[in-house]
């Protein structure tokens, strides 16, 4: 997948958020107060990365998750840039910046997927 195709497919938003590691707007993405059901898949390759219910509402305005779609379509880098440490997170297919991972979530997950809306597409179930 080329650069070049993603930029002329996505929103500048969603560009700079997949391929610059930027950070939509809280409390401004489509899926942070949004509750259907269905799958979240990644905006730029299409792979699957998280389900509806393992979404939760948290105050963050963002998109909050407690778990990944399965153990293998996120990967976790640890992201020391701003002076903090945290935990970013990819699509593992194509590398796509998602979001931060945090430990904070609710139990017994205690994980909270922390996700820019605008890197994501949602698939409704029938
Ligand atoms: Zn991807």
């Amino acid at each position: 997948m080329r650069k070049s195709d993603l930029k002329s497919r996505l929103s500048e938003l969603a560009f700079n958020v997949t391929q610059n590691s930027a950070t939509e707007p809280p409390f401004t993405g489509r899926f942070f107060n949004f509750f259907e059901h269905g799958t979240y898949s990644c905006v730029c390759c299409g792979s699957n990365l998280f389900k509806s219910c393992d979404k939760f509402k948290s105050s963050t305005g963002w998109a909050s998750f407690h778990s990944a779609f399965n153990d293998e379509c996120i990967e976790e880098v640890v992201d020391n840039s701003f002076g903090m440490h945290r935990i970013e997170v990819r699509c593992i297919n194509c590398k796509a910046h998602l979001g931060h991972v945090f430990d904070d979530g609710p139990e017994p997950y205690n994980r909270r997927y922390c996700i820019n809306s605008v890197a994501l597409n949602f698939i409704k179930n029938d």
